[in-house]
């Protein structure tokens, strides 16, 4: 291979094939990178030693596939090139054959420029032969191979599951594909292998997993793609505890692969404890959480600061802190609060911030003190006081109180981490995992999640998520309710988990229902009727009935795992042939319109 020749291969016979990287014409000389996916040697001919093959070595232009066989030198010491590691050695060319000429691309692999992402992807056969992408792609094939191994090492299957299956609800639009065979109907691509993960659980092969594509037609947001790759798994009797272990596993076997030594077992966190330290539910934990600071009031103090600052003081005073970002103009700190998430209201209209850290400790010596130990400031971090606003026009926002009221503080806490990250430093990487990838669980999910748009309750992971034990006689108590937003739907607990690196949910599972009954009540709790529920999962629900297992899993995005592996900053970069934004494949220019035959045989008519 290109890539393979040292100095202690010097004087030995070598054939070389690859590609044409870079031509340098010295008159009696011509030196030629030649180049595979495992890097380049340069070749050498010389006019005075072979006329005619020297004369052919001219013809030679970039991107030329060619074989050349010829012997390994010691460079002179003078023409070593450190940068690369077979260039002790060159390959003095005795025999040069031209396998396939090449036009001249639109950009070259070795271009340090980068052509703009489109010209990439219309020649995406050029860019794949970028050395950034073929690490990248080899990445990417690490990291599968590394989880198939331990998860086959663990007992597991790899099991495939149907493209062309009916609707599975994972809350996106089905892509959809017609039945020629009979007229009028459509096949969906899954949008997961959920329920026949289930269904193998009730075959009896109690540890599945597959490296599989999803199917999903969702508006496409920077780090989307409307087919994407999830680690699937499914797992028969287990506690959660089970399935995150192997989750933990295999994640220690992928992130190995690529030389890290992550620490396991992973931090654990309910959601109502990721809301009020992180105001998110996927924390990321590189930059401390933030402090309810009320304790470090007295109550008059808290009295005053509330009524001064018209916030609640039901509800908590978020100290919000970025570590080393302290030196700030006042300027600059009053402007907190008008970008990033907030800049669209150009003030969070029911979030009151105390953003002048400095005025605050002035006007309030001893207790700005006491709030400055309580949250562990150090001096030289930036910090500021977010309140819940107690004006009446926040009335309506504030009726889901403390969550929106987090979220939204959660939301200015990013903002500030990536405004000033050049200042923190801590999402650059240092080399020791244990920094590098804060891995946490999140667990105790909501149930259901209230559909604003559509003023209804929605399952908040889908509706085949066991719910918490206890929390069975509020189902049986708001069974019909779907439409009310005060419904103690809202209060139920499923027994569902999200696994999040740095603040990015790599995966979400749950423990699953296991019984026809439970099963058929959240349907209804949904608002399915008895009809509806049959004519969607009617399989399933019979398939239930006869003799399932407890069961559960989890699913994570393998693309989104070597993106963060690869330093990437967008999924495109790790999968072979992505779509863009509006969900097309520039290279092969899908989607197409059809001919008229083939619609007729669907039975199909296209509105113009
Ligand atoms: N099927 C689910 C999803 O794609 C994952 C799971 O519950 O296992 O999000």
């Amino acid at each position: 291979m290109c890539g393979a020749p040292r100095l202690s291969d010097a004087g030995k016979k070598a054939v070389l094939m690859g590609w044409v990287n870079r031509r340098r014409d010295l008159g009696n000389l011509v030196f030629i990178d030649v180049r595979d996916r495992t890097g380049v040697t340069q070749v050498v001919f010389n006019k005075e030693r072979n006329p005619a093959l020297h004369q052919k070595a001219g013809e030679l232009r970039n991107e030329y596939v060619i074989a050349v066989i010829g012997k390994l030198r010691q460079r002179v010491p003078d023409t070593v090139n450190k940068n690369i590691p077979t260039g002790e050695v060159e390959l003095i060319a005795e025999e040069l054959r031209i396998l396939n000429e090449a036009k001249q691309p639109p950009f070259l692999p070795g271009d340090t420029v980068l052509p703009n992402e489109e010209m990439r992807l219309r020649y995406r056969y050029i860019d794949l032969r970028r050395d950034a992408m073929q690490q990248n792609i080899e990445l990417r094939h690490k990291v599968s191979l590394a989880i198939r191994t331990y998860l086959a090492s663990q007992g597991f299957f790899e099991i495939e599951t149907p493209f062309m299956t009916r609707s599975t609800p994972e809350g996106a639009r089905d892509y959809l594909v017609p039945s020629r065979v009979q007229p009028g109907c459509f096949y969906a691509l899954p949008q997961s292998p959920q329920l026949f993960k289930q269904i193998l659980m009730i075959s009896g092969f109690d540890k599945y997993f597959q490296i599989v594509r999803c199917f999903r037609d969702e508006d496409l947001r920077a780090d989307r793609q409307p087919e994407f790759t999830q680690i699937d798994l499914e797992m028969s009797y287990p506690q959660p505890e089970r399935v995150w272990e192997v989750v933990e596993g295999f994640l220690t076997a992928a992130f190995k692969a690529d030389g890290h030594e992550i620490k396991t077992p992973f931090p654990r966190m309910s959601y109502d404890e990721a809301i009020r330290l992180y105001g998110s539910d996927k924390p990321d934990l590189r930059l401390p959480a933030m402090t309810d600071v009320r304790e470090a009031f007295t109550a008059e103090e808290l009295e005053e600061f509330a009524s001064k600052f018209r916030v609640r003081k039901e509800l908590p005073i978020q100290l919000i802190r970025i570590p080393k970002a302290g030196d700030i103009s006042g300027t600059e700190r009053r402007a907190i609060g008008t970008y990033g998430a907030f800049q669209h209201v150009q003030r969070p209209s029911f979030v009151q911030l105390m953003s002048d850290a400095k005025r605050f400790t002035k006007d309030y010596p001893p207790l700005a003190e006491r709030v400055v130990q309580f949250a562990k400031v150090e001096p030289d971090d930036l910090w500021l006081l977010a309140g819940a606003l107690s004006r009446p026009e926040a009335a309506v926002v504030m009726e889901q109180g403390l969550q929106h009221f987090c979220e939204r503080c959660g939301l200015l806490r990013v903002d500030l981490a990536q405004k000033y990250a050049a200042k923190h430093g801590a999402f650059v990487k240092t080399r020791d995992p244990e920094r590098d990838f804060r891995f946490v669980w999140v667990t105790d999910f909501p149930m259901f999640e209230w559909d604003d748009a559509e003023k209804r309750w929605n399952p908040a992971h889908h509706p085949f998520t066991s719910l918490h034990e206890d929390d069975m006689a509020k189902l049986e108590a708001s069974i019909d309710s779907v439409r009310d937003p005060k419904s103690q739907l809202g209060e139920i607990r499923a027994l569902a988990y999200d696994v999040i690196l740095n603040g990015t949910e790599l995966g979400s599972g749950s423990i699953r229902i296991h019984r026809q009954d439970i099963q058929r009540k959240i349907f209804h709790a949904l608002g399915m009727t008895e009809e509806e529920a049959r004519s969607r999962f009617g399989f399933f629900l019979e398939a239930l009935e006869y003799g399932t297992p407890p069961h559960g899993g989890i699913a994570l995005g393998l693309d989104r795992i070597v993106m963060i592996l690869a330093g990437a900053e967008s999924l495109r970069e790790v999968i072979p042939f992505p779509k863009t934004a509006r969900a097309a494949d520039l290279m092969v220019d899908a989607p197409t319109p059809v001919s008229e035959a083939q619609l007729k045989e669907l039975g199909i008519s296209v509105k113009k």
